[in-house]
């Protein structure tokens, strides 16, 4: 017998909403003896909070399946607990799925990074044109490149719900990571942008931020910063830099200068940053304190007696 559709946008689910170091959580809960399906798992660093909250909000529902949108370490970090804790299968996008087999952390993008995510083991894959079915959800997957060329967005048509993953934020998207390392994305960017405005979602789950219904809004924002970035490449080199800064800095909580400046020249995405941006200063750890400076002006890091904070 065929169930009637939710009623209400997060009827048999919930939002677990993070920070910006960790994904959101989206808990997708199944009929009875049907087990739950989590959306993204969150930071390495978060995972035992992460598994006390699944424990909390499962009761004695079974977690059956992880569901990763992409494989940053913001979104998978959590992978290994969650399969510790519950038993459940990863399924991940197909893009990478050997990668991950194998744990090949620079095609994973956490070495060229320079971030932390503890090693899973993927049981298989969920590509788009997918469907997803728990409970009396049916969440289609489709391709969202642009931010990553493999991340997946989950879409429940009848009930108008978007998992927009990092495609759209209410206030923009994630960085387009190929552009940092001089593949093209934002023609991507602006597609999935298209796509979104075609599904018309009357509510959006983004992986960072509050769910949010003020669509329209949203995508122009997001349309506006891209074309932005389009005219001004480098204007989007430099933010990806900050970005990178920032989001290491939320990893080590504080760090000394020159420990940071050893994470800079390790780091091969910044120094690809900085080759594309055409060297500047003419040194890769000079042109880093200036990026430094710039979040500390932006009150994003502070930097008190030569120690960087997260702030
Ligand atoms: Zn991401």
């Amino acid at each position: 017998m065929l169930s009637p559709p939710p009623t209400a946008w997060n009827e048999g689910l919930r939002v677990f909403e993070r920070g910006w170091l960790s994904s959101n959580n989206v808990l997708l809960h199944g009929e009875p003896d049907e087990g739950a399906v989590l959306v993204d798992a969150s930071h390495t660093l978060h995972a035992a909070q992460t598994v006390a909250m699944m424990h909390a909000a499962l009761g004695r529902e079974t977690l059956v399946r992880v569901v990763n949108t992409h494989l940053h370490s913001d979104h998978c970090g959590g992978n290994a607990a969650l399969q510790r804790a519950f038993g459940c299968g990863i399924h991940i996008p197909p893009g990478l799925f050997a990668s991950a087999r194998e744990w090949d952390a620079g095609a994973l993008s956490h070495a060229t990074t320079g971030q932390t995510c503890e090693r899973f083991e993927p049981e298989g894959v969920i590509a788009p044109g997918d469907v997803l079915q728990v409970g009396r959800r049916r969440w289609q997957a489709l391709a969202a490149p642009g931010h990553d060329p493999h991340s997946i967005m989950l879409f429940d048509e009848q009930a108008g719900v978007l998992i927009s993953a990092d495609a759209l934020w209410q206030n923009g998207f994630g960085v387009v990571f190929p552009e940092l390392d001089g593949e093209p994305g934002f023609a991507e960017v602006g597609a999935v942008l298209d796509l979104i405005d075609e599904l018309a979602p009357r509510q959006v789950i983004p992986g960072h931020g509050a769910p949010f219904s003020d669509v329209a809004e949203a995508l122009a924002r997001a349309r506006r910063r891209l074309a932005g970035f389009h005219a001004d490449p480098q204007r989007h080199l430099q933010h990806g830099a900050r970005v990178l800064m920032k989001y290491h800095l939320m990893e080590a909580r504080s760090q000394p200068w020159p420990e940071l400046r050893e994470w800079l020249s390790t780091t091969p995405l910044m120094a690809t940053v900085w080759q594309r941006l055409g060297r500047p200063e003419g040194d890769l750890a000079n042109w880093g304190e200036g990026v430094l400076r710039s979040l500390v002006d932006s009150g994003a890091l502070a930097w008190r007696e030569g120690v960087v904070h997260d702030a």
